[in-house]
């Protein structure tokens, strides 16, 4: 007999929150009814004895914990609501969410793919621009949540009892390939994570949508250089195979596939082949485990959830070891669901989720790990199955913090 419940408020680790939220910051907001950000479903417990819990409680108290990519938003209650809410440019961070959450680091992966403030092309200059800016200026209205631009700030917020935010696009801007000082720009506003290709291919390289990767071309060449010289750290989550090797071989720091899991396990574009996920932990970057609905599935759990995402893990760990793994959860406020279905076509969904896939069922949400609240369950789940402070330290935060260390210095 399973019980569910509501857990994402018993937590003892709280960050500082007075209680703003973005609609105060931008009224246009206000004609949104939005999502609950806390207990919104239910999920199974994962059961416990009491020194476990503690064990819980302190691996999170002692530990930087980052979750190497989110989207820490909330969305319209409503999903009809969907286009209207992102059409007005802004979007309402999840301050309330975040604050149970247990995590001091995110990786907050903007409206990635579905920004259609400006025109239809997400990757627009206008719509990265508007995106970074309408993030910035409501960070700058409140105290709990800093912009991180560098190692140093992880540690502050940690220390002050705050979150930082890392800003990470998962796709490069249209056209940066032929203008590189737009790279430049985004260093200066805070990017400090990107990916080469938003699972279409562009004029850097191919993507996991793209029936024929070509490679990573002259121009990705030179992007690759000039993220290693800023020091932005090199997504390839979305970008297909064959450029991905080229992008590791091609690079001087480490790169990251933020968000993930392995195709050995389950055979969509979307999972990683093992050469790719070894190809990154040799040159030292770190593989993120993915948890968005229906991506990593296994063919042993092909119903969505939290032992389906831990699968790919534990697949990793055995593959590569235990020191190039870290969780990328890919999760939100609202129900991501919905979310997939109105932009199947855009995020190139089809393309991946369809096809030669083996069946699975559709759940209405990853039973587990639905959004970053539920993050915790992470550390439950690997306290329960076993794993030593030492090792859970490093896949919550210590492999990530390695890496930017590396990466970030210029
Ligand atoms: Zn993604």
């Amino acid at each position: 007999m399973t019980n569910y419940i509501f857990l994402e408020v018993k937590t003892i680790k709280r960050k500082k929150y007075d209680g703003y939220r973005s609609i105060d910051g931008f009224p246009i907001l206000k004609r949104f009814k939005l999502a609950k950000e806390l207990d919104r479903v239910p999920s199974r417990e994962i059961v416990l004895s009491k020194s476990e819990e503690e064990r819980v409680d302190e691996l999170l108290e002692k530990n930087i914990v980052i979750s190497f990519h989110d989207h820490p938003i909330v969305f319209p209650e409503n999903m009809e609501d969907l286009i209207d809410y992102i059409r007005t440019g802004y979007t309402a961070l999840a301050y309330e969410g975040l604050a149970y959450s247990g995590l001091d680091i995110v990786f907050d992966g903007l409206l990635d793919g579905i920004a259609l403030i400006h025109g239809n092309d997400p990757w627009s200059w206008d719509n990265i621009i508007t995106q970074i800016g309408t993030r910035l200026s409501d960070l700058a209205m409140q105290d709990m949540i800093i912009k991180v631009e560098g190692v140093e700030d992880i540690y502050r917020a940690s220390r002050e009892e705050k979150i930082g935010l890392i800003l990470h696009l998962e796709g490069a801007p249209t056209g940066v390939g032929y203008d590189l000082q737009k790279l430049d720009i985004l260093y200066g506003l805070g990017v400090r994570c990107i990916g080469i290709t938003y699972s279409i291919g562009n004029e850097l390289g191919g993507g996991i949508a793209d029936k024929v990767d070509r490679g990573l071309t002259d121009l990705g060449y030179k992007f690759i250089e000039r993220c290693n010289k800023l020091g932005i750290l090199i997504d390839l989550a979305h970008v297909g195979d064959k450029t991905s090797l080229e992008a590791i071989e091609a690079s001087d720091k480490p790169l990251a596939i933020t968000h993930a899991g392995a195709r050995s396990l389950w055979p969509s574009n979307r999972m990683k082949p093992d050469e790719v996920i070894y190809a990154l932990a040799d040159k030292d970057g770190v593989f993120g485990v993915e948890a968005a609905p229906h991506t990593t599935l296994t063919l042993n759990r092909r119903k969505h959830d939290l032992d389906a995402v831990m699968e790919h893990f534990q697949y990793i760990v055995d593959l590569v070891g235990i020191d190039y793994v870290a969780f990328g959860p890919d999760t939100l406020y609202g129900d991501h669901v919905a979310l997939h279905k109105y932009f199947r076509r855009l995020l190139s969904i089809d393309k991946i989720i369809s096809g030669d896939l083996p069946e699975y069922e559709e759940v209405e949400y990853v039973d587990g790990l639905e959004n970053p609240t539920q993050f915790k369950n992470i550390v439950r789940w690997l306290v329960k199955n076993g794993y030593s402070d030492d090792e859970i330290s490093k896949v919550i935060g210590g492999n990530i913090i390695r890496l930017l260390k590396t990466v970030w210095r210029r």
